[in-house]
């Protein structure tokens, strides 16, 4: 999973490295397109029950058996809190009854994956058992002072954990 594209997505000619505002971009020297390599959007949730962090273990590369909070990606023209409440329902059978913004974090999509924009909410779930779905092998709840901080193999989402339980 490589992040940058090698050949024009309009001409198909190969790209080529050019220095612009103090950053490497990728640009076609027949047609002028240009990648920027800009963050794709995602929204995961913070949800907690009892003073409890819910986790999930995530089924597929990258990351593969790491710890996660729920969410996923963006879908063109969907609202990032829409995105959320589908994404619990697709993945852990869950109705967020209430869902509140509290900070982005910025990751990588795999260690040399393309950037990440993840908006993480808080969550208050509604009532019933969690249904773990494909995309995630096991659902747990989390005392605070538990969290398994080494297996969040996401670098952002890790800082913004242990700043969200030490209340800063
Ligand atoms: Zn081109």
């Amino acid at each position: 999973m490589t992040s940058a594209p090698k050949f024009c997505i309009q001409c198909g000619s190969r790209l080529v490295a050019v220095r612009e505002e103090g950053r490497t971009r990728r640009r076609c020297p027949r047609c002028g397109w240009t990648f920027y390599g800009n963050p794709v959007p995602a929204a995961v949730a913070l949800v907690t029950r009892g003073g409890r962090l819910l986790l999930t273990r995530r089924a597929r590369p990258p990351y593969a058996a790491t710890w996660d909070l729920p969410g996923g990606f963006l879908e063109a023209g969907e609202h990032p809190e829409a995105c959320l409440r589908r994404e619990l329902r697709e993945e852990l059978g869950m109705r967020a009854r209430q869902a509140r913004f509290v900070d982005f974090a910025l990751d990588r999509y795999g260690p040399k994956g393309f950037p990440l924009l993840t908006l993480v909410y808080r969550v208050m779930p509604g009532p019933g058992r969690l249904r773990p779905g494909d995309d995630v092998s096991e659902a747990r709840w989390f005392r605070r002072r538990a969290i398994p901080y080494r297996e969040i193999a996401f670098p952002g989402l890790r800082r913004l954990l242990r700043r969200w339980v030490s209340g800063r």
